[in-house]
């Protein structure tokens, strides 16, 4: 019997971990330069707060739900998306009252889950990181939120990017507009997908996002939601696009785009690759303004903007663009040991060094010289220092620089009472 992993999950090993590391901390250096703070919720919600926002004629709460009933019958389910949770957090702890901050900016990074058709750049894991701001209505909200997220991507060293934007408008709109895209696509109800036949009346919107062949040839030619605008969702929509272009921020305005998600009104953006073989998968990062979703769970009237981007999508990009990422993996000293008597002087060694504020390693597992200074190497160490059995007799150890070559024999006191100042003349001029 052989055991695998999830369909759909994968396991990060060392290696690959130090990417997502470089990912998580870059956007959390970023996003603290733009006052956000990290939020944690927990990985399952009741089933009602998701399906109460992403929508129940969502594929996400439709089909895609890792859902279940506990031990207690409470209907509960692994989180497909960060915006939920949190707005139920946000109005749960009331942090909306007058000592928190307006608007209330926080980010999360980590794992959603969605029973999807696993592919590349599609998991059923799958690792978001995402910003929510709540509270503000103001389109400099929505520009600067757009802007952070294509900041991120810069600093990762990905180009080939594009900022789709478009508007959902507010609840006038979307009543005018859905009676027109119902108008327009009821002749053609036979020949539409079959989740669309039933989306039709339910919520048309869900036909433009729809992925079917069957869909996409009467979506092309749909009526656009821009030319049904309320005035105050075309003033707000004019505001943004006024200020992309007072930052000089190049976009594309795509008046078929929706999202996936029901709880989204006025201004929605992408940030789409075009890097090489991304496919269908070539959205990095999606997001825009809820200005009723806090409503809708029952706390106050809250306008909100935010984003999500797929943590696995944006490392395929980095390997399409061949970004190289800056290595991780060094360590400062590595002791070889040899002989069957250093055991004990090597564990007081490396203990010493890392004491003294360095990382050290080394080897354990008593092999030939030959392994232990091909350990060493792997590991990127900048001194080796090797422990044999004549040295110890002589109180002694041998230490090498990597860069230049320099080896010297130093008193073993020298490396328990001043380790550092070894470690400094042996690396400069480095
Ligand atoms: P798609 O249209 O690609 O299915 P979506 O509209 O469902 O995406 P959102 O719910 O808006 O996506 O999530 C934001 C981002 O999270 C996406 O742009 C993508 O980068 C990432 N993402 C979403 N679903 C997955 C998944 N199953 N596997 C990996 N990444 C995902
Ligand atoms: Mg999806």
């Amino acid at each position: 019997m052989s055991y695998q992993r999830p369909k759909g999950t994968n396991d990060i090993l060392p290696g690959e971990v130090e990417k997502w590391q470089f990912v998580e901390e870059t956007a959390r250096l970023l996003f603290k330069d733009y006052q956000y703070n990290e939020i944690r919720t927990p990985m399952f919600e009741h089933y009602e707060v998701i399906a109460r926002s992403v929508g129940d004629t969502t594929d996400i709460v439709s089909k895609e739900m890792y859902d279940f009933y506990d031990k207690g019958e409470r209907h509960v389910t692994l989180r497909p998306e960060g915006t939920a949770p949190i707005a139920r957090s946000y109005i749960e702890n009331k942090l909306f009252g007058p000592e928190y901050s307006k608007p209330y900016k926080v980010y999360y990074v980590g794992p959603m889950f969605r029973y999807e058709r696993p592919q590349k750049g599609r998991m059923r894991q799958f690792h978001q990181i995402g910003v929510e701001a709540f509270g503000s209505n103001n389109p400099a909200t929505d520009v600067e939120t757009m802007v952070m997220a294509l900041e991120f991507f810069k600093q990762l060293g990905i180009d080939q990017i594009r900022l789709v934007i478009n508007s959902l408008g507010d609840k006038a709109t979307r009543a005018a507009y859905r009676q027109a895209l119902i108008d327009y696509l009821e002749p053609h109800q036979a020949e539409l997908s079959e989740d669309s036949q039933r989306r039709l009346h339910e919520n048309p919107l869900r036909v433009l996002d729809s992925k079917d062949k069957r869909d996409k040839k009467f979506v092309a030619d749909a009526p656009s939601i821009l030319d049904y605008l309320s005035e105050t969702s075309k003033s707000h929509f004019e505001e943004v696009t006024n200020m992309l272009d007072a930052l000089e921020i190049p976009y594309e305005i795509d008046s078929n785009m929706v999202r996936g998600l029901d709880y989204y009104t006025d201004t929605i953006f992408e940030i789409m690759s075009d890097a090489k073989g991304m496919g269908a998968q070539a959205t990095i990062c999606a997001g825009g303004r809820y200005d009723h979703l806090v409503e809708e769970l029952e706390g106050p009237a809250t306008p909100s903007f935010g984003f999500a981007m797929g943590i696995e999508r944006i490392l395929l990009v980095l390997e399409a663009e061949e970004v190289v990422l800056p290595t991780l993996n060094q360590v400062d000293a590595y002791i070889v040991n040899l002989g069957a008597t250093t055991n004990i002087e090597a564990l007081k060694v490396v203990q010493a060094i890392r004491n003294a504020g360095f990382s050290a390693d080394r080897d354990v597992m008593d092999r030939k010289a030959k392994a232990q200074f091909k350990s060493a190497d792997k590991a990127g160490a900048t001194l080796v220092l090797t422990l044999g059995e004549d040295e110890l007799a002589e109180g002694m150890i041998n230490v090498k620089a990597m860069e230049t070559r320099e080896e010297k024999r130093v008193p073993l006191t020298d490396i328990y009472q001043s380790f550092e100042t070894i470690y400094d003349e042996m690396t400069k001029g480095e």
